[in-house]
């Protein structure tokens, strides 16, 4: 494909758009029309770029989304519209890959017109006055909505095109960031739940692996299953089996665990990936190494509980807590 024939937006030609569709701004990739033409209707429909429709009133709006569709995708065919009326006349014709509509917009309202006509594309209503509730209630149930609250950040536009149409295609914005990281504390579902949270800001793909297993970093009960229950119930039954005499405890500081000294891979795919790989690296190198409950007689492992510019605090399972003043300067 090649590079130069770039983002629909650049070459404009609003003179070629009036004959088109009168009262729309409409601009054609000449890739579309290419790949049509040489390809059947199957294979263009996984290779052609998405063709997305704006319906916005507002200059600036538009010029948002145009400007972070353009960092989201190499080439994408846009269709803009100042008012639904003119949108309903391209709409009721075909079928977009994304309708991106600001309600309210001047001329009738497209929700319930969508509806009737059973549309099954991904719709992103924009509201200033609406709420996302009341906009769920005027649109039919069969529409795929989604809402975004005007103003919405970059980051959440990012997110709902992650969701609708995939993933980016302007390279940068699909990075991968990849870094190991020696853990410092034990990596229970506590920590998980740390990792879990501060992963959730980003859009971008998450992963951390241990070698064996990966997970999504967002999903706080994967982390149970990676250093604790799971893992821990079955060298539990496994070594009470061969040796009755085992108790949890001794289970508990397994070298088999994920905890202190034990490496992770920590994974970041997206257009906020080299940000995420900065939040969870701020977590993973926080502090001292802890390798003992700070109960002298307690052989459980200490696990990360909380930590702030001020303090880290700690607990092991069997419910042991303490907090440490942070030596180390936030964020490095
Ligand atoms: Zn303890």
């Amino acid at each position: 494909m090649n590079e130069n024939n770039s983002f629909a937006l650049v070459p404009r030609l609003p003179g070629a758009v009036e004959k088109v569709e009168p009262g729309a701004k409409r601009v054609l990739s000449g890739m579309v029309a290419d790949t049509l033409a040489t390809a059947n209707r199957e294979q263009a429909r996984k290779t052609q770029p998405p063709r997305i429709v704006i319906v916005d009133d507002a200059e600036g709006t538009r010029g948002f989304y145009k400007l972070l569709l353009k960092n989201w995708f190499k080439e994408a065919t846009l269709q803009e519209f100042e008012n639904s009326d003119d949108a309903w006349k391209e709409l009721s014709q075909t079928d977009p890959d994304l309708l991106i509509t600001r309600v309210p917009t001047s001329g009738r309202f497209l929700l319930p017109l969508l509806a009737e006509r059973k549309v099954k594309y991904p719709i992103l209503v924009t509201s200033a006055f609406f709420s996302e509730e009341e906009v769920r209630q005027r649109a039919a149930l069969n529409l795929n909505v989604s809402f975004l609250p005007l103003p919405f950040t970059a980051q959440q536009f990012y997110r709902e095109l992650l969701i609708h149409l995939g993933p980016a295609t302007i390279p940068q914005m699909a990075q991968i960031l990849t870094r190991e990281f020696e853990l410092k504390w034990r990596l229970g579902a506590r920590a998980g739940d740390l990792v879990a949270k501060g992963a959730s800001q980003f859009v971008s793909r998450i992963t951390v692996s241990n070698g064996e297993n990966e997970i999504d970093a967002k999903e706080q009960w994967a982390f149970a299953g990676l250093g604790d229950h799971t893992g821990w119930m079955a060298k539990l039954t496994s070594a009470s089996l061969r040796d009755p005499s085992i108790s949890p405890s001794q289970i508990d500081s397994s070298p088999f665990d994920m905890g202190c000294g034990d490496s992770i891979k920590v994974s970041a795919e997206g257009p906020d990936a080299a940000a995420a790989m900065e939040a969870l690296t701020e977590l993973f190198t926080c502090g001292d190494r802890v390798e003992h409950c700070n109960n002298p007689d307690c052989s459980s492992k200490p696990c990360l509980v909380s930590y702030s510019k001020e303090h880290i605090s700690y607990s092991c399972y069997k419910g042991h807590t303490w907090t440490v003043p942070r030596t180390e300067k936030f964020g490095r």
